[in-house]
């Protein structure tokens, strides 16, 4: 047999080119430039995205203020001219190593039957999770009263009196970055605020207020608005938002089981080519390390798709 056709039949004994997991910002940007590059993609489409409880996505270029589900519709509507890319409600549950390739496993919204896939390449699009303080309010806020991230939401509260959670370091850089958004910005530490010396001159400088006493909860609007603060002694304090850094996590240990390397900070490792430590698999948007921004992720998507065709050429035309 030919050495092209002998290739071939390796390259076709993969069910897909690629597999993209998450169907977010990231994973349909990817799917986009891939179907255009006529790769035969599955996207495994596993659920919300990040920003699901937001009212809306800022800053993304023509798409300023849109429903988060209503971008990602928009996303799923514009790869419908591209039939080698198919997308499915699949949760992966496990990723390994197939050949040259790989096999994942995952199951459907509703059923319990099981799929399993196999692909040449590996596109993790998988995201993050925030985890919020567990004291009333700030679950049921997230995303209206309770924000992320000023860059996102800032402009919607701007002039208004502000709240930053949080202790230390990261707490001062928040505040002080809110304070460019208002002149009422008071940092909230629920108990000790562990702000050194020059913390908080540099924080009195910007006019930013510190409340240490420990918080019993957030009280909102039936709008989900944050409406003020209550501490555990029963002042309460009128707030417009609070903005706080919460941790995060990987929404999938997929990256971490197959061994690829992590971060300190948890975030799945990737070189200049947005490839992981594991070759053949990838990964884009909040799942690695870097700003986490919508459009970000989106054009993190594209990159790592021209990066993957073009593995995918050199493997299929080789010298
Ligand atoms: C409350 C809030 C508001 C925000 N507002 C803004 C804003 O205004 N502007 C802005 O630019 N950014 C905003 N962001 C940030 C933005 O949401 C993220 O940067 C963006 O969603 C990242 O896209 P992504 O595709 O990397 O991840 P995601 O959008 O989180 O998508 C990841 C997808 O992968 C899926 N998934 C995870 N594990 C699996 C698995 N095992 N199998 C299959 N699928 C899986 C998830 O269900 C999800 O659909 C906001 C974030 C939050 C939390």
């Amino acid at each position: 047999m030919p050495l092209g056709t002998c290739l071939n039949y390796l390259f076709m004994a993969y069910d897909y080119d690629v597999l993209i997991i998450g169907a977010g910002s990231a994973g349909l940007s990817a799917a986009l430039t891939l179907g255009r590059c006529l790769r035969r993609v599955l996207v495994a489409d596993g659920g919300p995205p990040r920003n699901e409880q937001s009212p809306g996505v800022h800053g993304f270029l023509t798409r300023d203020g849109i429903r988060p589900a209503e971008l990602l519709r928009l996303g799923h509507e514009q790869l419908q001219p591209y039939e080698t890319v198919t997308v499915q409600c699949l949760h992966i549950d496990k990723l390994s190593k197939e050949g040259r390739g790989f096999r994942a496993i995952g199951h459907g919204t509703g059923d319990d039957a099981l799929t399993t896939v196999t692909a040449r390449r590996v596109l993790l699009a998988t995201g993050v999770s925030d985890i919020l303080p567990p004291l009333p309010g700030f679950r049921e806020l997230w995303g209206r009263g309770v924000l992320h991230c000023p860059y996102c939401h800032g402009w919607e509260v701007r002039g208004q009196p502000l709240a930053v959670y949080g202790q230390g370091r990261t707490v001062t850089g928040l505040a002080l970055l809110v304070s460019r958004w208002s002149h009422d910005v008071v940092v909230v530490t629920n108990g000790p605020g562990h702000l050194t010396p020059n913390a908080r001159r540099r924080l009195r400088r910007q006019k930013i207020g510190i409340r240490e006493a420990p918080i019993a909860r957030l009280i909102g609007t039936p709008g989900r608005e944050l409406r003020c603060i209550q501490f555990e002694d029963g002042n309460e304090l009128e707030r417009a938002a609070l903005f706080l850094h919460a941790p995060q996590h990987q929404r999938t240990p997929l990256a971490a089981d197959l061994g690829a390397r992590l971060t300190s900070k948890g975030a799945v490792w990737v070189d200049s080519g947005l490839q992981t430590s594991i070759p053949g698999v990838y990964a884009a948007g909040d799942t690695r390390p870097g700003t986490q921004q919508a459009l970000l992720a989106a054009a993190d998507g594209n990159r790592a798709a021209i990066v993957i065709n073009e593995s995918l050429t050199r493997e299929e035309c080789p010298r």
